[in-house]
């Protein structure tokens, strides 16, 4: 990619910051779109801080920070997009809106921009349906939070062109992440194989097997994970879970992945996990 050439992301929230946030550490000009102007203020005020933690850290020095928050600009429209040689979507998880966002890209980006998704579990195929550029979208998932994590899983749909899938695999490598070929199919390989795990894990709380502390000091100390899987899910959000065990049932029409029936209980109740103080834990 060209480095003095922009790189648009939609969507500032949780994930669309960190994205923003990477790619004008390393020099690039980005253009941050979200039809919430409030979103936008909360989405600079998080890069300032998480930049601010990297300068404690020692990571960075402190007097890049203002550079790099000046790459970055603002929008509440897609069509300052028009410029960008690349746009990373990481707006809500609903493929209606995605589909129409694409729709709206595809018109207002330049023929040569590549349409990037950072869907958890939407079919980039169906994305890329949306748009008359197919060849030119592409999955690029990126992993919370951004900023510290360095996998990048990069899904090919059904169209997506070798050109297309080599220059988002080497700018992943500008960012210092590891890019990992995966194809479009239900939970791409990260859901698909953790998600039945949390699963599992609340069947075993549901049926007696242990308490959730036990649960998950034996995935913590036993399979060497840094949290166990209800604290986890706890942390990603249990309507979350939920909805993509639902797109893996339905998306692979196997019963081996329903949902189990305690986390549909949980949610029901709004006990949704951290973001709202209480999931399978409590939190202050
Ligand atoms: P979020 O709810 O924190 O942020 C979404 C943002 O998108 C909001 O600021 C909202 O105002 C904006 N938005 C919604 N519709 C829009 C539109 N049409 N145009 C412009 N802006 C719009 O969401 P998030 O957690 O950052 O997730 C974003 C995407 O990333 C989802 O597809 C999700 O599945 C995926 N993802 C999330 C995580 C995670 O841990 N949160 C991890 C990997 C992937």
């Amino acid at each position: 990619m060209e480095r003095n050439r922009r790189i648009g992301v939609v969507g500032g929230g949780t994930m669309g910051n960190g994205i923003a946030q990477v790619f004008a550490q390393i020099g690039y000009p980005v253009v941050l779109v979200d039809s919430s102007p409030e979103a936008l203020d909360r989405a600079a005020a998080q890069i300032q801080k998480s930049l601010e933690r990297l300068v404690k850290k020692g990571t960075l020095a402190e007097q890049d920070v203002p550079e790099i928050l000046e790459r970055i600009s603002r929008n509440t429209k897609p069509e300052a997009l028009r410029e960008a040689q690349l746009v990373v979507e990481a707006i809500f998880e609903d493929a209606q809106v995605k589909r129409e966002l694409f729709a709206r890209l595809d018109e207002v980006t330049g023929p040569d921009c590549i349409l990037a998704s950072n869907t958890s579990s939407i079919s980039i195929t169906e994305i890329a349906g949306a748009t008359k550029r197919a060849d030119r979208v592409i999955g690029m998932h990126f992993m919370n939070p951004v900023p510290v994590m360095t996998l990048v899983e990069i899904i090919r749909g059904l169209a997506t062109s070798n050109e297309t899938y080599k220059a988002v695999e080497g700018l992943t490598k500008e960012l210092g992440k590891t890019p990992v070929e995966v194809q479009d199919y239900p939970g791409f390989v990260s859901n698909r194989v953790l998600m039945p795990m949390i699963n599992e894990a609340v069947y075993c709380l549901m049926e007696g097997v242990a308490t959730k502390e036990s649960i998950d000091t034996v995935m913590k100390l036993g399979m060497n994970h840094p949290m166990g899987p209800l604290t986890l899910a706890d942390f990603i959000g249990l309507d979350v879970c939920l909805h993509i065990m639902e797109v893996l049932h339905s998306g692979l029409g196997d019963d081996k992945y329903r949902p189990c029936p305690l986390l549909r209980k949980m949610v029901a109740a709004g006990r949704l996990g951290r973001k709202v103080g209480r999931g399978f834990y409590e939190y202050e």
